[in-house]
């Protein structure tokens, strides 16, 4: 195996390169002096691991992902005059382009909300024909999945976070580009795992044999079962129901971007502005300092109102952030002015105005740590339990609705993915209390079972839903399967059935994918089955985006090695 990369930095993954050590480096300064910027209070709770505030250096600078408004600007005058061959490759090209300038004017995760239909759209307007042109849609497909792979210029360092969401393909057009993707993705090589692609599920369009795109999804299912790739919004889950498909929209990290105390609603032209994390674990050792005999009860009565104390804060921090990047310079974001991907034109408005629309999220982390700690119990195994914790999530929801309202601005409940901070928190709270929980070296993210608990997959699920309804800033349920099931698309079916009927939001299925470097092979194994090789490139995905093993955060490193098949 190669050495695990050390140098990193709040991202996900990363390579090295000279751009990326300056980049490095300017990023260390510019946390510093932020941090000495904010309230000593602020920076106190942020550096002894209360909480997390994510991306430090964007702060007031910009914000973090957008799911673009394509169709609101999209410059077609750009495509006049050439034949449609040419155009498709411009395209393309031009959607290349949007992610690399985007990736760098943000910081973080862009998205399509209807890659097939837009697209369609878009070229049905350039009169460019698909059954005419369908080996250069091919072509173009596959140019820019590996672009999406492979290209590490962002920060001079990583690749661009690109999801592609479809699934509700309305017209012939728009079925041939999603069924292209999919297949696309599905065809290229065992070291191809970006964008994130999400298959939107919606009764009536294609959950059931009797829909048009039924096709699609069970294509989109084999897929996964090779690549773990797309994953799943489940647009009839309790929280989607009532939304326009049309309009949600995942970003790769889970985020959800959908209610609005403004105007447009939906995901499409909007962003998450900003994301702080709470270290629940943190809340429970405090909560328990003291040997309490009351009843579990009183533990999380006690947790809850020390949670209030640090989301207040949080909510002040978010509001800070909020007003300063309001106060960004304009000329930071050359491209959302070109093209218009916000709701609301950067041009015209005021950048309130604009970012208004966007959402706060207040995240968590380590729910089950933070309930094993509480009532020395898995959260998961006691009904009781269970409940309280269900309440206790719950309550965050109710206090976060009513920050929106008290601060006009819209606050959501983050169910948080970790990245870094799955193991920076421990590291933190080793240094002042004794725990059994820390034994493994992460917390394990958002509201989810322990990695290792070897339920079936089908009671995670069950378990796992009702905490999706109350995260509304985003969320996902994951099921570990023992290795990848190819050509077992019936059985990944059944489990999103599962998954929708207990009100999961967003489905994700992972194995261990091992390739062999000497000869290409995959499977699950620590030396090749073909050539006997040990030098072996591992994909995994812990949370959000899928990537190389050997370039994860520690946290995320010890989460992966973990990970037991439910
Ligand atoms: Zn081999």
């Amino acid at each position: 195996m190669k050495k695990v990369n050390q140098n990193k930095n709040d991202n996900a993954a990363n390579r090295n390169s000279y751009v990326g050590s300056i980049y490095n480096i300017g990023e260390k300064n510019i946390k510093t002096n932020v941090l000495n910027s904010l309230d000593p209070k602020w920076k106190q709770m942020h550096e002894k691991g209360y909480i997390h505030i994510h991306d430090l250096d964007a702060y007031g600078l910009t914000y973090n992902c957008l799911t673009f408004d394509l169709l609101n600007c999209f410059p077609y005058e750009k495509f006049k005059g050439y034949n449609s061959a040419t155009t498709i490759i411009l395209v393309f090209d031009f959607l290349k382009d949007l992610f690399e300038k985007m990736g760098n004017e943000q910081s973080g995760g862009m998205s399509l909300a209807n890659f097939d239909n837009d697209l369609a759209e878009i070229f049905e307007k350039m009169d460019v024909n698909y059954i005419e042109n369908e080996e250069i849609f091919k072509a173009s497909i596959s140019s820019l999945i590996n672009w999406c792979s492979q290209t590490y210029t962002r920060m001079g360092q990583t690749s661009y976070y690109v999801t592609l969401n479809i699934g509700l393909a309305k017209n012939d057009f728009a079925r041939f580009l999603a069924k292209t993707l999919i297949n696309q993705f599905n065809n290229s090589g065992d070291l191809i795992y970006k964008p994130n692609i999400v298959f939107k599920v919606k009764e009536g369009i294609n959950r059931n044999p009797k829909d048009k795109n039924y096709d699609l999804l069970m294509e989109s299912l084999k897929c996964s079962s090779k690549k773990m790739i797309p994953t799943y919004l489940l647009c009839d889950s309790k929280m989607e129901s009532d939304n326009n498909p049309e309009l949600l929209s995942v970003m790769g990290c889970r985020t959800r971007v959908y209610e609005n105390i403004y105007d447009t609603k939906g995901a499409v032209g909007r962003s998450n502005i900003a994301n702080i994390s709470i270290n629940l674990p943190r809340i429970a050792l405090e909560t328990m300092e003291n040997k309490s005999t009351e009843s579990i009860e009183y533990n999380f009565d006690l947790a809850y109102k020390k949670w209030e104390e640090i989301a207040k804060i949080t909510g002040d921090i978010l509001v800070d952030r909020f007003n300063k990047t309001c106060l960004a310079n304009k000329s930071f974001f050359p491209t959302n002015l070109a093209y218009k991907l916000w709701c609301k034109d950067m041009n015209i408005n005021d950048l309130n105005e604009v970012f208004k629309n966007g959402t706060l999220s207040i995240g968590f982390i380590g729910l089950s740590e933070f309930v094993e700690i509480l009532a020395n119990q898995k959260y998961w195994i006691n009904e009781r339990v269970y409940q309280l914790t269900l309440d206790f999530v719950e309550k965050m929801r109710v206090f976060i609705n009513e920050l929106m309202y008290e601060k006009k601005l819209n606050f959501s409940l983050l169910a948080t993915n970790g990245e870094l901070i799955s193991g920076r928190f421990v590291d933190l709270d080793k240094k002042t209390f004794n725990s059994r929980v820390f034994e493994k070296g992460f917390y394990t993210n958002s509201f989810h079972i322990e990695v290792d608990s070897l339920l079936p997959a089908y009671k995670k699920i069950e378990l796992e839903g009702p905490f999706h309804q109350y995260s509304n800033g985003g969320s996902i349920t994951y099921v570990e399967l023992n290795e990848a099931p190819i050509g077992n698309e019936e059985g990944l079916k059944d489990l999103l059935e599962i998954a929708i009927k207990a009100d999961v939001r967003y489905l994700g299925y992972n194995f261990k994918k091992d390739v062999c470097a000497s000869c290409g092979v995959s499977g699950n194994f620590d030396v090749c089955s073909e050539c006997k090789s040990v030098d072996i490139i591992r994909v995994r995905r812990v949370s959000g985006y899928l990537e190389i093993q050997d370039y994860f955060t520690k946290g995320k490193l010890y989460e992966s090695k973990q990970r037991k098949k439910n």
